[in-house]
């Protein structure tokens, strides 16, 4: 494997910002990584891990870390014990998974079509939307620690996972590179409608084929959502969707009536942070190199020669003044990298 000096990380990510990295390597299979593990042990450098870099905002100075971009592939469906898996190397794309799901008539993942980035960085972030997320399909997931160089497998249960969350994010998780996962499928799905904006797209039809409810995701997304381009840069959402207890949403509704809410059991609601920013002025303004998505609030959206530190302080303006409508602090979904 080779580690290379001094390699530019913007093209990396699709905010398309980024300084160099110290050393960057291509991780393959896990023989690669044992071999980074070995070199960052032997320069005493912190690792970074990359995947598809679509949820990720790096600084613009230069890292003095190994980044490594996770290039594992692999792909298998296979039946066991009357259940369907499909095992998924971390590297692959997320999207392409499901694309063969969906080919294969397997359901459970349909939901989740068209989200960019790899399957490691699906089940870091716990990517979520249209009413289903990565927890409900994860069976197992396969990881390399960097504290001892071994590898184990992690049940879902030991994911920990939660609403954008996952232990991976956390201290106890944070040496773990993924390796790969396994994910159940299901041949005779009840399909996943119940999300607004599905429930209107079928319109009461019954016996939706897996494959219909996929094209409808796909069409939806790319009617409210931006993709990445050359000259445009995003994230995809910048911050997660607020969660107040009750009292504190009755409060809020009683100052702000339209505010939108969903429950989500034990006495909380989810808010919805792209109204919040909304109300707060900012879709579709800009500001120098970056800017607020005019199609949804949540997104926020870096134009050419864009710099992270005008990303960060956007976004830190977009935190301030909705603190100071709602009294509500934005915490962002993006893994901001200093
Ligand atoms: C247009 C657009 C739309 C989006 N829509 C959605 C959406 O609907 N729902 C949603 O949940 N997200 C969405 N996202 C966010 C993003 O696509 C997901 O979070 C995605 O899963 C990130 O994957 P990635 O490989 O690009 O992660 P990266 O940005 O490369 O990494 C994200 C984090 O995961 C860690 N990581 C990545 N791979 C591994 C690994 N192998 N082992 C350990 N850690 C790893 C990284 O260290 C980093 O901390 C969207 C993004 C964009 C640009």
């Amino acid at each position: 494997m080779k580690f290379q000096k001094n390699v530019n990380l913007a093209k990396y990510t699709s905010f398309h910002v980024g300084g160099s990295a110290q050393y960057f390597g291509m991780v393959r299979n896990r023989e690669d990584l044992r071999e980074a593990f070995k070199f960052a042990r032997r320069k005493n450098l912190k690792v970074l891990v990359l995947g598809g870099g679509s949820n990720t905002l790096l600084p613009d100075k230069k890292l003095a870390r190994l980044v490594l971009k996770i290039a594992i592939r692999g792909l298998k469906f296979y039946r066991t014990a009357g259940r369907t898996f499909v095992y998924a190397g971390s590297g692959k794309n997320w999207d392409l998974v499901v694309a063969e799901a969906v080919k294969k008539n397997l359901g459970g993942i349909e939901n989740l079509s068209l989200i960019p980035g790899t399957v490691g960085g699906a089940i870091y972030q716990n990517i979520g939307a249209y009413g289903a997320e990565m927890k409900n399909v994860l069976e197992s997931v396969e990881v390399f620690d960097l504290e001892t160089g071994k590898i184990k497998i992690l049940s879902n249960k030991a994911c920990q996972f939660a609403y954008r969350n996952s232990i991976f994010q956390s201290k106890a998780g944070r040496n773990l590179v993924i390796l790969g996962a396994v994910l159940r499928l299901n041949r005779y799905i009840e399909p996943n409608l119940k999300y607004p904006d599905l429930a209107s797209y079928f319109d009461g039809k019954k016996n939706v084929a897996i494959e219909e409810i996929r094209r409808a995701v796909i069409e939806i997304r790319k009617s409210k959502l931006i993709y990445p381009t050359k000259n445009i840069g995003t994230a995809g959402s910048f911050f997660k969707n607020p969660i107040v207890i009750k009292p504190r949403y009755s409060e809020l509704k009683n100052k702000f009536p339209d505010i939108k809410a969903s429950a989500i059991g034990s006495g909380h609601l989810k808010l919805s942070a792209g109204q919040l920013i909304e109300k707060a002025g900012w879709k579709g303004s800009r500001l120098a190199n970056v800017g607020v998505s005019d199609k949804h609030a949540l997104v926020l959206v870096s134009y050419r020669n864009a710099k992270a530190k005008e990303i960060v302080s956007l976004a830190k303006k977009i935190q301030a003044s909705v603190k100071n409508k709602f009294g509500i602090k934005l915490k962002p979904e993006v893994r901001i990298i200093t």
